[in-house]
């Protein structure tokens, strides 16, 4: 029997996701009584507020399937609460609940026949994989430091129109705020960048899952895509981040009427797949999205939280000449160590890959590679997720060095090692 030739050549050749292998190399360490510092695995610190945990404590007796569309009062709060918090019009008809906005990526992807799939590079580490998964065709578009790790409408523009296959759809997937790089998108960029994709029919993925843990200096609200291209543009979020309840495995998208067919065509995936969210966690959900100053009171101490630990990092860091951006919300910096380029050289470093093994080898500081999200293997870039601390210290009125846990340590460590270089 030889049962290898039968498996997706494109799976047999994916090499295991860099996110998980940190944590493996995490936990040898762990084992051998050597520190850690975590800076690869970037979920919620924060406990899911005891309400919400009591409302899913109280419905685990739910055990009927609920429609594959999603049960129709949690689609109904999730419209409210983001009219609320950040003036979405959306109707709950247009609203798909999936096990994870993950899979709602997946499941619209699948939807198509044939894509053309654009991401910025850097991208979060799915995107690619799940395209790939679903036969299309994968393109990036590529950032610099400079640019903040954004792309541009001019960008776009010469994009599109030099497409080397403009007969499929294409669909393009902007995350903001960014995981890996903790960068957003302002109003205008947004809009001048809406202009592009409707010249172009582009529809656009607009993956705002960490959304409403932006922190931004103007203090503004986030922005959406949505805003100046509702008929082209799929908004998916969910519980994970601003919830903190990622293994709930909670997500949403918001689908147009515009984009004619697709909301039924995707609820014809999820109903061949996972057939439908789990019905506790519905409930629960539920809850959280109809609470809505329990959910303000629970943003505000993350906000403040992740703002100061972020700052913090950024700061620490730029003082040691590696170049890094505030964060603007999420729980993500992404350093680019490009001005030690030539010690590192000498220490026969000179990919992402090698900076991060030699990291955690040397000082036990987990980053993962910039090469994971899509840079080219030589960029020294790096993902640091500062969220290695202890999320239920979160206190509303006072943020201290000493709630910065691990992160802080972790960063002294870094420090110190590109001192010794
Ligand atoms: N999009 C981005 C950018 C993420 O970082 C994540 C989670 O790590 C997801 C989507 C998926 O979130 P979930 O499936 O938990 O809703």
């Amino acid at each position: 029997m030889k049962p290898v030739a039968q498996i997706s050549k494109y799976l047999r050749e994916s090499k295991h996701s860099e996110t998980l292998l940190v944590n493996q190399l995490s936990l040898n360490r762990a084992d051998n009584n050597q520190q850690v510092f975590k800076f690869g695995f970037g979920q919620s610190p924060f406990p899911v507020p005891v309400e919400i945990s009591q409302a899913l404590a109280e419905s685990a007796y739910r055990k009927e399937y609920m429609s594959v569309q999603g049960h129709p009062p949690l689609r109904e709060a999730i419209a409210d609460f983001h009219k609320i918090q950040e003036g979405k019009d959306w109707h709950s008809d247009n609203i798909i609940i999936g096990a994870g906005s993950k899979i709602l990526l997946f499941c619209v992807m699948a939807a198509f026949e044939k894509a053309e799939i654009v991401v910025p590079a850097p991208s979060w580490v799915s995107y690619e994989p799940q395209a790939k998964l679903a036969g299309h065709k994968v393109s990036w578009l590529e950032t610099t430091f400079s640019d903040k790790w954004k792309i541009s409408a001019e960008q776009l523009d010469s994009f599109c129109t030099q497409r080397e296959t403009p007969e499929i759809p294409l669909l393009l997937i902007l995350n903001y705020p960014s995981n890996p790089t903790g960068q957003t998108y302002d109003s205008q960029q947004l809009a001048e960048l809406a202009e592009v994709m409707r010249k172009h029919n582009v529809i656009v993925i607009a993956d705002e899952i960490y959304s409403l843990l932006s922190y931004g200096s103007s203090g503004e609200k986030q922005s959406s895509v949505a805003d100046y291209y509702p008929e082209g543009c799929i908004v998916s979020s969910g519980l994970s981040k601003w919830c903190g309840a990622g293994g709930w495995r909670l997500g949403f998208m918001y689908i147009p009427q515009a984009l004619t067919g697709l909301l039924n065509t995707v609820i014809g995936v999820a109903s061949e797949t996972y057939s439908c969210a789990p019905s506790p966690i519905q409930i629960a959900a539920t809850k959280a999205y109809q609470e809505i100053e329990l959910a303000d009171n629970f943003l505000i101490k993350q906000i403040k939280l992740l703002d100061e630990i972020s700052q913090y990092c950024a700061d620490e860091l730029t003082k040691v000449g590696i170049k890094v951006h505030c964060a603007q919300g999420g729980f993500y910096l992404f350093p680019d160590f490009s001005n030690y380029t030539e010690k590192l050289a000498k220490q026969n470093i000179t990919t992402s890959e090698q900076l991060t093994s030699a990291l955690m080898n040397d000082v036990g500081v987990a980053l993962l590679p910039g090469s994971a999200f899509g840079m080219n293997e030589s960029s020294l870039t790096t993902r640091l997720a500062f969220v290695d601390f202890d999320g239920n210290q979160v206190n509303n009125n006072q943020v201290t060095h000493a709630q910065f846990g691990q992160v802080k340590s972790g960063i002294e460590q870094l420090c110190m090692w590109l001192s010794k270089l």
